[in-house]
């Protein structure tokens, strides 16, 4: 186990292809920190029993939370920061000063570091997808301010509904629509990512500043931004919030900040 170590883990079902672990336990090596982040396997009938063993043990310092329980675990934390009602799915649970358990989800700021500097209040953008990510990149959007939000998504009324839920203006498109310029495109739905359907999106009338951000990060280099880079527009790759949402939850579990200055190191290790 861990020794009396503090630690902290991801948990999901299944739960051996997260790359959490590499991630945490390269800024643990890196700033000295002795403490431990691993792997833990719960099934959905499991919750409940998980979450109570842990909050009797000192040294957990809490886990972050993948499929399937980002849903289940809202049951048996707090919400002091009203995820249930914004995003609507936690993602790291964690202990506060006095003792009790607390749920936030760390993916709308993971979305949000790699374009902190980009000014994109009242600039428009386009989503593709409106499951769990969405959700995140669309309450991200709503607190920066954008202009008009256009959803791209199978599901035409979810993305509808999400608009009105994060009181975004914009419209919801079928997959082959056209949709309008933006300064921003995101693909947060699941088409590009191994084993699944490639996302068939034609980038040509975008305007030349367009950034293209693919949440996607198996492959990394999806074919979407491929295209992207084959125009020369300014590409993000799924490490880049996968990395960013592992920087707010490692604040949370261990207290310092990550040290973001080794990130090609850490990518390098993550594409290995
Ligand atoms: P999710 O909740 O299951 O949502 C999946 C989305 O993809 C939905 O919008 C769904 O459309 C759409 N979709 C799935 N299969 C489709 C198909 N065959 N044709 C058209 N649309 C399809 O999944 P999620 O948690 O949002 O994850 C989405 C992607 O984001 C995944 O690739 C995941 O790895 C990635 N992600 C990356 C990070 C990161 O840190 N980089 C974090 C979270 C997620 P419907 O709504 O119509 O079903």
């Amino acid at each position: 186990m861990t020794d009396n170590l503090p630690y902290a883990e991801v948990i999901g079902d299944p739960i051996a292809q997260s790359k959490s672990p590499i991630i945490h336990k390269f800024w643990l090596e890196k700033l000295g920190i002795k403490a431990d982040y691993r792997l833990f396997h719960v099934k959905p009938d499991e919750l409940a029993d998980y979450i109570a063993a842990r909050r009797k043990d000192p040294d957990w310092q809490g886990c972050n939370v993948t499929i399937p329980h980002k849903l289940a675990v809202m049951d048996h934390v707090s919400d002091p920061g009203g995820v249930r009602a914004s995003i609507g799915a936690m993602n790291t649970v964690a202990r506060a000063e006095n003792g009790d358990l607390f749920g936030t989800n760390t993916d709308a700021g993971g979305f949000f570091a790699p374009i902190a500097d980009v000014p994109l209040a009242g600039q428009d953008v386009v989503v593709v997808g409106a499951g769990g990510a969405a959700q995140a990149v669309l309450f991200a959007l709503s607190r920066i301010e954008v202009g008009s939000v256009t959803i791209i998504n199978r599901n035409v009324l979810k993305a509808s509904a999400l608009l009105a839920r994060f009181g975004l203006k914009g419209q919801a498109l079928e997959h082959g629509s056209a949709f309008p310029p933006a300064r921003l495109f995101v693909n947060a739905s699941a088409l590009g990512m191994k084993g699944q359907d490639e996302l068939v999106v034609n980038l040509d009338h975008l305007p030349d500043d367009v950034i293209v951000y693919d949440l996607v990060y198996a492959p990394i280099k999806t074919k979407l931004l491929q295209a992207a880079s084959a125009r020369n527009l300014e590409t993000i790759d799924g490490l880049a919030m996968l990395i960013g949402q592992a920087a707010v939850a490692f604040e949370i579990f261990f207290g310092q900040s990550p040290p973001l200055e080794h990130d090609d190191e850490l990518r390098k290790l993550l594409l290995a």
